[in-house]
């Protein structure tokens, strides 16, 4: 039995695929200590792991007080975390030790930490992997483009966290591709390769192994029978982007008092008495349990989240995708490109639009077909099973 030092963030999307990883480590037989914010503390907990917490609030505000606007401004803000997490967990974990750590490719500082505790590490993907060299392209235009009034403030604070990070944990950050994806010499990613941008780009020392879907034993509310047999379609976007009342009285206007079924999750932070009368063919929740939803699902319209995305093409689900931030976009083009889906513009995006899209969708078998070959890729990469074979496998390697 080994001990794993798991070191993760806090949102949904970063958390919910290391579920079935962790509770396949903790059955094989390893013990897992999990750090992420206190809101997970019950899920993770419920996967058999020793969950650890740092504080919430002070992380987001330091993330989100590097700025928004640029990437390397994000780049500071997860520097700026650094002192939120670092010092917890090393006065958290003092005294024990650990054989090896895994930790998220974006939150909570793993890179440093993983060289900190000198422990082989593995960088737990999330999101699509970027290489140096397509990291790097994405930043260029900031380098490039941006006037250097603008650039030289953020530049400047960027060496200055980096050296602050020197000298407090004797850490040396070299690039700041190091500090937004935290690579690993074992990268697990949660797609399949045949999803992942220019997938034959990437070493093996990165393992596909495809969407990570384990039941999730959070206490979820939805009557799974409303739903059977009647093919809904399924709104959602996501648990970060989704304070968004005008998309959806837009989608009741689009889809309201039709022949479907429309199941709809409008997030925690929305009110569902502020969105009006909801049409009777309408069931809204602030959270529903999608991987459950999804296998009774005929078109999933959603922001196009790495985990929706991988979690609607597990299920051979046709998809909408309404990019909203982040790596949507580009998760929204593979989608198209792939054939199993199409993409529609949130700014300008209208009621008949959207109508129309999902009679499209619907309509031609196309869609349905792509999404059923690359469900069959989705399933044979093997998910957390797999993930945990790579890793124990590098673990034995790395035994000291
Ligand atoms: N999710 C869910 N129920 C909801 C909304 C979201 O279970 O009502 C889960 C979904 O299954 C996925 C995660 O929350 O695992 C959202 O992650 P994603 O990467 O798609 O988007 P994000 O929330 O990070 O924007």
């Amino acid at each position: 039995m080994a001990r794993v030092l798991f070191i993760n963030g806090g949102s949904e999307g970063h958390i919910n695929p290391t579920i079935g990883v962790v509770q396949e480590l903790i059955a094989r037989g390893e013990e897992v200590v999990y750090f992420c914010v206190e809101a997970f503390r019950e899920r993770m907990e419920k996967t058999g792991a020793t969950v650890r917490t740092f504080d919430d609030q002070k992380f987001i505000k330091a993330f989100i007080s590097g700025g928004r606007n640029y990437l390397l401004e994000r780049i500071n803000g997860l520097l700026l975390t650094a002192d939120v997490v670092i010092p917890t967990v090393l006065e958290q974990i003092r005294g024990e030790h650990f054989d090896y750590i895994i930790h998220d490719s974006m939150f909570g500082c793993g890179h440093q930490l993983a060289q900190i505790l000198k422990l082989p590490a593995i960088s737990s993907c999330t999101s699509f992997a970027q290489t140096k060299a397509s990291f790097d392209q994405m930043l260029e235009p900031f380098y490039t483009k941006v006037p250097a009034e603008i650039t030289k403030p953020i530049i400047d604070t960027y060496h200055s966290l980096t050296a602050r990070v020197k000298e407090k944990y004797d850490v040396e950050i070299h690039s700041p591709y190091e500090v937004f994806c935290n690579p690993a010499p074992l990268t697990i990613v949660y797609t399949p390769r045949e999803f992942q941008p220019d997938g034959e780009a990437f070493d093996p020392s990165y393992k596909f192994v495809g969407p990570s879907i384990a039941s999730r034993a959070a206490s979820e509310n939805f009557d799974l029978s409303t739903i059977k047999g009647k093919h809904p379609i399924y709104i959602s976007l996501g648990t970060v982007f989704n304070q968004a009342i005008d998309f959806y009285k837009l989608c009741f206007e689009a889809l309201g008092d039709t022949d479907h079924t429309i199941v709809m999750s409008v997030g925690k932070r929305t009110q569902i008495s502020d969105l009006g009368e909801i049409p009777d063919n309408f069931i809204v929740k602030n959270y529903v349990p999608q991987t459950d939803v999804l296998q009774y699902t005929a078109l999933f319209i959603t922001h196009g989240g790495m985990n929706s995305a991988n979690e609607g093409l597990y299920y051979g689900v046709p998809l909408i995708v309404i990019p909203q931030s982040a790596d949507q976009p580009i998760i929204a083009g593979q989608v198209a490109n792939l054939g199993a889906g199409m993409t529609l513009q949130m700014q300008s995006l209208t009621a008949p639009q959207l109508r129309e899209a999902v009679a499209h969708v619907l309509s031609r078998s196309t869609f349905k077909q792509a999404a059923a070959e690359l469900k069959e890729s989705f399933r044979s990469s093997g998910g957390f099973r797999q993930a945990v074979d790579e890793i124990i496998e590098f673990s034995r390697q790395h035994r000291r």
